[in-house]
């Protein structure tokens, strides 16, 4: 299959940035062999300042390269080097998959907020360009994180493993952060659904023939629920009530749940009215792998299909059942606003000969760098003269988080 993405060559606009951040990084993992064995509280203080200079013709320190002088800096480097060993990354692994010959792809923009993506070639590692107000909220937070996930080795709060800034003499400077692909397998991601559990905005704006594995879908692109084995699903569930509950503290917003579905069994996802072009690509394989299991979390499930909802592409969530405000304006009675006004899935039992598909499934919260700043605040005023106030996403860190968890609760059941 053909890998999503732009390879970056000699010629690319961001050829010069990206060869700048491969030399950053390799100095700074090079730098550091082992890693010290206990960190400090200075570590963690992101205005020390560690700023390096490359000019072309080399340095003591840095080699000799190709484009403009540039300065490079790295956030916290210590921490970032303790985060990366208890996510079990190797440091040789982690300077050739950025670092290699093999160039960066750059994702076509699949974020608003303007950032850009870019891809490893083994796809292990997501470089995303970064706002200096998102560097701001990682680096104030980033003690209570590593406590985080220190103490939760299954949180699934996006893995960060570094934050660096490259500055072009008489250029601007563009902060980059390192972090983890979710969709890392060895198994095709067939689709790929972005969750706030808001409904404002929160469908693709592609045409249904133009959705493929690489399209971003979003919460009103949903129709089905996911079926979890007991005590997977009450895992999963602790798991994101301690994760939401980290990032409520630190008064963030804004997050998803990125959820990738690989369908395993093509007959019975064709009984459910998927797209045909799923089911050939579908791979099978042992799921028992050591090393596909490491560093990957991913669930078995079935999806199981929303009854009438199986035909056309009819959203699971139209009207939150936190937004009882719009439910009157449901004129069909069915099994569909049954659910909804119940609100809770769990007393919806469908039938599970009708259609239902095993899946498994990749997932984790993303987009944790937003806190609910003075501009946030003011989106909300904006749109909430416009629309529903809870529908849209920028409410507050603790009604986001209620939101965010009540959707999950719905989309996700437990087997019985
Ligand atoms: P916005 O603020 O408008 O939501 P953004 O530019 O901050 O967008 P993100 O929300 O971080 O971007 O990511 C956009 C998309 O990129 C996600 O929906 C997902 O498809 C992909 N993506 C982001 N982070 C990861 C990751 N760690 N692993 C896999 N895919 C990712
Ligand atoms: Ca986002
Ligand atoms: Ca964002």
């Amino acid at each position: 299959a053909k890998k999503p993405g732009q390879t970056i060559s000699k010629g690319h606009k961001n050829y010069d940035l990206m060869l700048n951040l491969q030399l950053g990084i390799r100095y700074s993992v090079g730098k550091h062999g082992s890693v010290a064995s206990v960190l400090q509280q200075s570590d963690f203080d992101p205005k020390e300042k560690f700023w390096t200079r490359f000019p072309p013709e080399g340095s003591k320190t840095t080699p000799p390269h190709q484009s403009p002088e540039f300065r490079w800096k790295d956030y916290c480097p210590a921490v970032f080097r303790h985060l990366r060993e208890l996510f079990q990354i190797d440091p040789a692994d982690y300077m050739l998959a950025i670092c290699g010959n093999d160039a960066l792809r750059e994702l076509s923009s699949p974020g608003k907020s303007g950032s850009c993506f870019y891809l490893t070639h083994d796809d292990r590692f997501i470089i995303k360009t970064a706002k200096k107000s998102e560097v701001k909220v990682l680096t104030r937070m980033l003690l209570s994180y590593y406590r985080h996930v220190s103490q939760y080795p299954d949180s699934l709060v996006t893995r960060f493993f570094g934050v660096h800034c490259v500055k072009p003499i008489g250029g601007l400077k563009t902060r980059f952060i390192v972090m983890g692909n979710l969709f890392y397998s060895e198994y095709r991601i067939h689709r790929r659904f972005d969750l706030k559990g808001s409904s404002h905005g929160r469908r693709t704006d592609k045409p249904e023939g133009e959705i493929d594995e690489n399209t971003t879908l979003k919460d009103l692109d949903l129709n089905f629920v996911f079926r979890l084995q007991r005590d997977w699903f009450q895992e999963f569930i602790k798991q994101i009530n301690r994760d939401c509950e980290f990032l409520e503290a630190e008064r963030i917003m804004d997050y998803s749940l990125l959820v990738g579905v690989h369908f395993r069994n093509g007959n019975n996802c064709e009984k459910m009215g998927l797209s045909p072009f799923l089911l050939r690509s579908g791979k099978t394989g042992s799921f028992q792998n050591e090393k596909f299991m490491r560093g990957c979390r991913f669930l078995e499930a079935e999806l199981q299909n929303m009854d009438r909802l199986s035909a056309g592409r009819k959203p699971l969530i139209r009207l939150g059942a936190n937004m009882p405000a719009r439910a009157e304006r449901i004129s069909r009675r069915s099994d569909y606003d049954q659910y909804m006004t119940q609100g809770r899935v769990a007393h919806w039992t469908p039938s599970r000969s009708r259609g239902s598909c095993e899946v498994v499934l990749y997932f984790g919260i993303i987009d944790i760098l937003q806190d609910y700043d003075i501009t946030k605040k003011i989106e909300h005023a904006y749109k909430s003269l416009q629309v529903d106030p809870v529908s849209i996403s920028a409410v507050d860190p603790k009604h986001y988080s209620k939101r965010f968890r009540d959707f999950i609760g719905r989309i996700f059941i437990e087997e019985r």
